[in-house]
């Protein structure tokens, strides 16, 4: 390229700049005036890094009214304005430790020191609140603003007032504290503690309204009221961390800044610190990140500055941010995705819990897919519907949570929930005592039912899902990640790590099981299924007869009870249980999830009986009528329903019926029980070979 001569901008690169620059600003009024965001903080920074990059690569394309040249956004009208002496600038976001590294080996290179010269910064938490600045002039508290666009922000004094960790006049706490300046412009976080950012969440959903989507727009709405006296209501609190303009002292360091407010009577964070490189600086962060749940108030990262302040002159200042300081984010906590559907899920205490299907989402590295919407009242209040646009929360090891929805982002082909009146397991009619929110299960039966299903799903002769015992499908059904049996096909070795007693490594064999589950057989399938009437026999013999799950789940009643070894009432319910909609879903997940079934090989049963006909009647001992029935057809012979001439042998239990009486009056061989095992013995077959291979069943007792 030929020196002068421009570079060619893409065209598509000059619509993107354009658009990305629409929608910031379209998120920054949303954020910063309405206090009201309709996308996560994390997705804002990922519009607004691309914009950043993309300005880099095309420095032409960069305006001053570009909004990555600017901070926050300029007063909102109804607020007096207030010039800042000393601009509030906002910081560079780090979200990589490599990021951290860079931004101290550009120090140096600014600053013409060695690489290998450890400098020294201070950190501190980085308070997801609203920064402030407060003027005192003389000790005396006189304007209070917000940080507005950096230059101009608004005035709130009033409202500030309100904090009573505020001090309206500054004092000489300490016998080595220095004399009040006559000026000094402290800058600080208003924030509000989780316990009352929740309670006034709590308060808006019951009202409802929506909640605030975080703790930093529930202390900006709360802060840029126009009436102190709701302020004043909201138990806002304040951290301050530096100061801007000063008139009657000179700081050398920003540690010294951070020891001496306190002294005169303002509130600085309890964690900030001091260390010698940017190693620790990064240690720190890591420290930080595993307390951060513990902590009574939400941050969102630390704030890393060089703790020379003659050092931040030389540095100085780029667009919009200084190069002293930097603030290495943490995981971001929320994210939005949409609401795919609902299912309704049954605690052990009977409480139903309505848990939302999600289009999967990354939430601080994990894909969230599930996320719980508490109870009805949430999702009335906020009128929650499947389709919506929902912001979701991961935090910690707290189960995900649905914050609100979009309703932004509607496009009309929303539903409505539909709260089920219900059990989804058991059936029984839910009930809700007044004053509650939770709908509940009374069948005190119910929870267990579940963890059953769940344990004969998982059975060696059903899924053969090792490690899945009591203890496990109990802790799956608690937490909520399992409510139907399909669920566990959609975990990941990161969910199993959140059960009680799970490291990677018993996580990852759990996982690995479920994955080898996933090739079976159509009858180990159906049986897991948990039809009833449906043993293993029954789900081997329709496997037999169907060959495909498909052709099974459309068969008639009449199909299914034409078969020998099906009576009528097991026939009506493998119908009712393919027709369910739940069911059918839940198989439909099951398939989804890679489920694929191998032909078995057939089991090498001689046809002993081929050319006999039996019939049955009366109780047996070791098998039940349908067993009978399906062990003699599996040796080759007849199992008939009623006696004629062509039957060769009536075997005749306890208490027979009329069948035994046709019988005698036709002259058809009657044999009981013993005689009957004492003929498949003859012809080769023992009791154990019924058991293990022709019926694949514990015989209730055995006779040898
Ligand atoms: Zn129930």
């Amino acid at each position: 390229m030929a020196e002068g001569e421009k570079k060619e901008i893409p065209p598509e690169v000059i619509e993107r700049v354009k658009k990305l620059r629409e929608e910031i600003e379209y998120h920054n009024y949303r954020y910063y005036v309405l206090d009201s965001p309709v996308i996560s903080d994390a997705e804002y920074d990922a519009l607004m890094r691309e914009l950043r990059e993309l300005e880099a690569k095309y420095p032409e394309l960069i305006t001053p009214d570009s909004p990555t040249q600017r901070v926050g956004f300029k007063p909102a009208e109804g607020f007096k304005e207030v010039p800042h002496r000393e601009p509030m600038l906002s910081l560079d976001d780090a979200m990589e430790e490599s990021e951290v590294i860079e931004f101290d080996k550009r120090i140096k290179r600014f600053l013409n020191l060695p690489e290998n010269m450890p400098i020294e910064y201070t950190v501190e938490p980085k308070i997801d609140g609203v920064a402030v600045e407060l003027v005192y002039e003389n000790g005396l508290f006189t304007i209070g603003s917000t940080r507005g666009d950096g230059y101009v922000g608004e005035d709130v004094t009033n409202n500030l007032k309100t904090i009573k960790t505020i001090p309206l006049r500054l004092k000489r706490f300490s016998e080595d504290a220095p004399e009040i300046p006559k000026r000094i412009d402290v800058r600080g976080e208003v924030y509000l503690t989780k316990e009352e950012f929740k309670r006034l969440n709590e308060e808006r959903i019951a009202k409802k309204e929506l909640p605030f989507a975080n703790p930093r727009n529930a202390a900006a709405g709360s802060l840029r009221q126009l009436d102190p006296q709701i302020t004043a209501k909201r138990r806002l609190d304040i951290f301050c961390y530096g100061v801007g303009y000063v008139e009657g002292y000179h700081f050398k360091t920003q540690w010294e800044i951070l020891e001496v407010l306190p002294k005169w009577g303002l509130k600085v964070n309890p964690l900030v610190k001091k260390v010698s490189n940017i190693e620790e600086a990064i240690k720190y962060h890591h420290e930080i990140e595993k307390i951060r749940d513990t902590l009574p108030y939400e941050i969102d990262g630390i704030v890393i500055k060089v703790n020379d302040l003659s050092l931040w002159e030389k540095l100085g200042t780029k667009a919009r941010s200084p190069r002293y300081a930097l603030a290495y984010k943490f995981q971001p906590t929320q994210a939005t995705t949409q609401l795919v559907d609902v299912v309704f899920q049954v605690g052990r205490t009977g409480a139903v819990t309505p848990v939302a299907i999600l289009k999967p989402v990354k939430i601080g590295g994990v894909i969230v897919e599930r996320a719980t919407l508490h109870n009805e009242d949430f999702i009335k209040n906020l009128d929650i519907r499947i389709g919506d646009y929902v912001l979701v929360q991961r935090a910690g090891d707290v189960i995900p949570e649905i914050v609100m929805p979009i309703k932004e982002r509607r496009s009309g082909q929303e539903r409505e929930i539909q709260f089920p009146t219900h059990c989804p397991i058991c059936g029984s009619t839910l009930v809700k005592k007044p004053g509650e929110a939770i709908w509940r299960c009374p069948n005190k039966a119910c929870y267990a039912q579940g963890v059953r299903r769940l344990l004969h799903f998982a059975s060696r002769n059903a899924m053969n899902i090792e490690g899945l015992g009591e203890k496990v499908a109990r802790d799956l059904i608690d937490r909520g990640m399992v409510q139907s049996p399909a669920d566990l096909y959609y975990l990941k070795v990161e969910d199993f790590m959140k059960l009680p007693g799970f490291a990677y490594k018993k996580a990852k064999n759990l996982y690995n099981a479920i994955q080898k589950s996933k090739r079976t057989t159509l009858a180990r399938f159906l049986y897991a299924l948990g039809i009833r009437h449906v043993g293993e026999a029954m789900a081997q013999l329709l496997a037999e007869k169907f060959k495909s799950l498909d052709k099974l789940m459309q068969a008639s009643m009449v199909d299914l009870a034409s078969i020998p070894g099906i009576g009528p009432e097991a026939a009506r319910s493998i119908v009712e249980f393919f027709k369910d909609e739940e069911n059918r879903k839940m198989i439909e997940r099951l398939l989804q999830a890679g489920i694929t079934f191998e032909e078995e090989k057939p089991e090498e049963v001689p046809k002993v009986l081929e050319g006999l006909s039996f019939v049955f009647t009366g109780t047996l001992k070791n098998f039940t009528r349908e067993e009978a029935k399906e062990l003699v057809s599996r040796l080759g012979a007849k199992a008939m329903d009623s006696v004629s001439k062509n039957v060769n042998f009536v075997v005749v239990g306890e208490a027979p019926g009329s069948k035994y009486q046709k019988a005698l009056s036709l002259g058809v061989k009657t044999i009981n029980e013993e005689e009957f095992l004492k003929l498949l013995e003859q012809k080769g077959i023992t009791m154990e070979e019924i058991k293990n291979k022709i019926l694949k069943k514990e015989a209730k007792t055995s006779l040898f």
